[in-house]
């Protein structure tokens, strides 16, 4: 070990640095086997149309419960399954699984899938979502695929790719978090965005009186409007909230406040799913 002469200076390996390092550490050798273990599920968020109070579909939502770990945050381990290339086996299982319980719903309910810019920069990827979409039968015009900006920014011609490919057979794409990157308003013309979903701290902000955040949904909206894209407001969380976005004229709505993420067995007693899953 090297001597600091006692004079307090610091090492790189501070307490609250190797603590991160060990908890990455951990979470990485638990994560390699999460899959095989059984330790992932899904649970699904109801997507709600304003104008009609209907659900118009779910976005699923990935869920890690490990033994020693308890349960770990997707906003956690999914940064460190990108840079595992954990993400790619994980992720095709949310696509088999999720298309296979869609499977059981009544055919008007959408699905709505996260992809993360590491998946998107598969290859594979494609193919994964192809193959997962014709097992399961569901129409792929009922599966839509939810990536946040930072994918677009540079060295996309692989997401592209991939974009092009699912969107010719009828899958669609949602632009998620808007308004947390570097996205201009012109953005969303120049891409094949079916929806964009407004991020939770715009509304939140607007229920706190911001002026520019009531200006911002108010200009997203009139431009997804004329180009006929779907604005979703996020993390609704109260029903001032609701009204909020209900008077900015946002068409779907998902937050706590309208339901939370539940699991397949609730979605189906809810909507009138068939028992048991389409594809063992
Ligand atoms: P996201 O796609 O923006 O998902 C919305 C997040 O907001 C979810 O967190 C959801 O549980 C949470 N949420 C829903 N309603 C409310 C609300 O009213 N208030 C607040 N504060 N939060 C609300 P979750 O499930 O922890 O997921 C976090 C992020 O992890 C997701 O953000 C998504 O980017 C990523 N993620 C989740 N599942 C998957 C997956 O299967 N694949 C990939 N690649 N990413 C995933
Ligand atoms: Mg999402
Ligand atoms: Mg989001
Ligand atoms: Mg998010």
């Amino acid at each position: 070990r090297a001597k600091d002469g006692g004079r307090g200076v610091h090492s790189p390996y501070e307490p609250a640095l190797l603590q991160k390092a060990e908890e990455r550490r951990a979470i990485e050798s638990a994560l390699r086997n999460a899959l095989k273990k059984g330790e992932l599920h899904l649970v699904y968020q109801p997507v709600i149309t304003l104008a009609t109070g209907e659900t118009a579909g779910f976005e699923a939502l990935l869920r890690w419960t490990n033994p020693e770990l308890g349960s770990v945050s997707p906003d956690k381990f999914i940064a460190i399954a990108e840079e595992t290339r954990l993400i790619d086996t994980i992720g095709e299982w949310v696509f088999r699984e999720a298309c296979n319980e869609a499977a059981s719903w009544p055919e008007q309910y959408r699905l709505a899938i996260n992809l993360s810019a590491g998946q998107l920069r598969n290859p594979r990827l494609s193919t994964a979502v192809i193959s997962a979409l014709s097992r399961s039968g569901i129409a792929p015009s009922r599966l839509e695929l939810e990536t946040t900006e930072a994918i677009l920014n540079n060295d996309c011609e692989q997401a592209v790719n991939t974009f092009e490919q699912l969107n010719a057979l009828g899958v669609t794409m949602a632009l998620d978090d808007f308004g947390t990157g570097y996205s201009t308003l012109g953005f969303i013309g120049r891409t094949n965005f079916n929806s964009i979903k407004i991020d939770k701290r715009f509304i939140r902000d607007a229920q706190r009186g911001s002026k520019s955040s009531i200006a911002i949904i108010r200009a997203v909206i009139a431009m997804a409007d004329s180009l006929g894209v779907a604005t979703i407001a996020e993390g609704i969380e109260n029903e001032e909230q609701y009204a909020i976005a209900e008077r900015l004229g946002c068409s779907q709505v998902q937050g706590y406040f309208i339901d939370p993420p539940m699991n397949a067995a609730a979605v189906r007693s809810r909507i009138g799913g068939t028992d048991g899953k389409a594809v063992a």
